[in-house]
């Protein structure tokens, strides 16, 4: 079942998000149906929060569906180390139509647990890494928008607002 996805604007957005406690049937169709909201959207990321759900957990598969190894689910995650640094374009399914230049850490290795409530560690690069980093804000409140310079986030946040007003958000 595709989900809606919560847009910027909604305080949801903000709010931290509690842990995951039971692996149960409704944890795995959530994740389902977070996974066929992604493909359906299209992006390589999503966390909970963005379908209203305020739990610790997000999805990721930076293959598009193309590598089954890159589609992962990533329950309570904890960011164990960060290194190096990469500056690319970052978009956010809650942020429709809008690219940013964020600065995030080269490699990423991530502590988690799976469906069933095992843990994992998940070592990654470059766009997964660029991912791991953007979805595990999301648990936290944080938005991608934090890491512009306040000009450009004012910027950005007037655009958005105009497309509100506009009712093309
Ligand atoms: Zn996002």
């Amino acid at each position: 079942m595709i989900l809606d996805i919560v847009k910027y604007g909604d305080a949801l957005l903000t709010k931290r998000a509690d842990e995951v406690t039971e692996f149960d049937s409704k944890l795995h169709k959530l994740v389902d149906d977070m996974f066929e909201t992604m493909y359906g959207a299209p992006g390589v990321g999503l966390a909970a929060p963005q379908v209203g759900v305020l739990k610790r957990l997000f999805i990721m598969d930076c293959s598009s569906g193309k590598n089954k190894n890159q589609k992962v689910a990533l329950i309570n995650p904890i960011i164990e180390v960060e290194e190096g640094e990469q500056i690319g374009d970052e978009g956010c399914l809650s942020f429709p139509g809008i690219f940013v230049q964020v600065k995030r850490p080269q490699r990423v290795v991530v502590r988690a647990q799976d469906l069933n409530g095992g843990s994992f560690d998940l070592d990654v690069l470059d766009l997964e890494a660029r991912c791991v980093s953007h979805e595990t804000d999301h648990l936290d409140g944080d938005l991608f928008i934090e890491y512009l310079s306040p000009l450009k986030r004012d910027l950005l946040k007037r655009r958005i607002k105009k497309r509100i007003r506009d009712g093309e958000w």
